[in-house]
């Protein structure tokens, strides 16, 4: 096992894996931004470096200076959390280099699943049922139209090296199609740089389920069930549980077969995340796959039992997973919160500023995930989660009933932040019945604008 770990992140998964090293026994080395000195990660882990300016192109995404802050506290290995340099495998390359062991899955790994495009040809020959759609990069508008009208409209553009919900456009015609076209890879280049799109089927009212993985380096594959996450706006996730209320028993080991049979095929290790589209027939389609850790997986450990972050690293450090297929069992139900410092009264604008006062939900079936406290300035320069509130109960209902009540206790001032959402979101009858798709957010927020007027 390792004796020294850096840690690669920073804000509540920079906690979350410094809470896990200590836990085994492993000393932690936190690296900051000037802007986040006074941060909690800095303050819990053993060691801290300051490696640049607030930006993080300047700081978390800067390759020199993290790798400088391993070979300086002499650290064995890095955990890069998610975001910033986490699916980036010339850094996992890089570390390899150094001799300083990658926390995550294999450069090779990150290459095959990183590019949607690529990942999406794979995962076909792998056997699994993807959305129809274009085979390769879209070069020109003719064959864009072509494309659209082989699968039938409405379809989504995407963009090849995507994430974070951006990049994507619908097209229900070929004059949107074509007029998107341009704009969509413009915008792929500024955010991604690189302007490769490609077009999907758009699926309409489908539900968004993942299955999360973990693989050893022996070969080992599992699959730790799903999590439903159809609660998005701007295909953002704002809300995330496991079970998915609408996934039985037979549907559980379709999705978890297809999962592993997408991990054994690029010999995958460590934890990862297989994301499908479920259409109201209950077919599914392979999305993409997030070769990281996900924001959510605190949903999953929850009804499992399973600590994924210590996994990731027992993993990264050459041990076998210690359980098979047969030993994960699901219990109860976990629902999490996203909460962010985003006005929602006021189109989830963003809420920086300074927290003057703070009151943290707590009693029996609550987790909260969080790098807040009194007198804690949220910087504009970093995405707005302040916090996730997980709540664990007997089944769904129960865990709901435990979420409302978290979320009644849960006070943050003077920032706005999304409790507010939750708790409309919370006593919604078509939630608590879960017959939503992944437009329900958009569809209750204009209800919402609707009676305003
Ligand atoms: P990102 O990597 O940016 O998160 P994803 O490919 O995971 O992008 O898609 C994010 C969300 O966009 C999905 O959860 C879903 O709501 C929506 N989406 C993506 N592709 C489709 C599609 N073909 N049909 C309908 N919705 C889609």
């Amino acid at each position: 096992m390792f004796s020294k770990i850096l840690i690669a992140n920073r804000g509540e998964i920079a906690l979350r894996i410094i809470r896990a090293c200590r836990e085994l026994g492993i000393r932690t080395v936190a690296v900051y931004s000037q802007a986040d000195r006074n941060s909690l990660h800095v303050r819990f882990a053993d060691e801290a470096i300051c490696i640049g300016q607030a930006q993080s192109s300047n700081s978390y995404l800067s390759i020199p200076a993290i790798i400088s802050a391993a070979e300086i506290t002499d650290v064995e290995a890095i955990h890069p959390g998610y975001g910033f340099l986490a699916e980036n495998s010339h850094f996992a390359e890089i570390c390899e280099s150094c001799q300083i062991t990658f926390i995550g899955p294999t450069p090779e790994n990150m290459k095959l699943m990183g590019d949607k495009m690529v990942a999406r040809t794979n995962m076909q020959k792998a056997g699994l049922p993807i959305v129809p759609g274009s085979i390769s990069t879209i070069k020109n508008k003719e064959e864009a139209i072509k494309t659209a009208r082989r699968i039938g409209y409405p379809v989504i553009i995407k963009a090849a090296a995507g994430g974070g919900g951006k990049g994507m456009r619908i097209c229900h015609n070929d004059i949107s199609l074509i007029s998107n076209l341009m704009v969509a890879q413009q915008e792929a280049e500024a955010n991604f740089g690189k302007s490769d799109v490609y077009i999907e089927k758009y699926i309409e009212k489908p539900r968004h389920v993942e299955i999360q993985v973990l693989g050893d380096k022996t070969g080992h594959i599992l699959h730790l069930g799903e999590r439903d996450c159809s609660i998005q706006r701007r295909h953002q996730k704002l809300l995330e549980e496991s079970p998915s209320p609408v996934v039985d028993q037979k549907l559980r080991k379709r999705l978890g077969d297809a999962a592993i049979k997408a991990a054994k095929s690029v010999n995958y290790v460590s934890a990862g995340t297989i994301e499908f589209l479920l259409d109201e027939h209950h077919n599914f389609y392979f999305m993409e796959m997030n070769t990281r850790i996900q924001v959510e997986h605190p949903v999953t450990e929850m009804v499992t039992g399973i600590d994924l972050i210590k996994e990731q690293i027992r993993i990264a450090a050459g041990e076998r997973i210690h359980f098979t297929q047969d030993d994960v069992k699901v219990r109860g139900a976990a629902i999490e919160c996203r909460i962010n410092a985003e006005d929602f009264e006021n189109n989830f604008m963003p809420s920086p500023g300074k927290i003057e006062s703070l009151i943290l939900p707590g009693g029996p079936g609550v987790r909260v995930d969080t790098h807040i406290y009194t007198g804690y300035q949220i910087s504009p320069y970093y995405d707005s989660l302040v916090a996730k509130l997980i709540t664990y109960g007997s089944d769904r209902q129960d865990a709901i009933r435990i979420m409302q009540r978290a979320l009644s206790e849960f006070h943050i001032a003077p920032i706005k932040t999304t409790i507010p959402f939750h708790q409309k979101l919370l006593n919604n009858p078509l939630f608590l019945k879960s017959e939503i798709s992944t437009h329900f957010v958009q569809e209750l927020l204009q209800e919402e604008k609707g009676e305003g007027q």
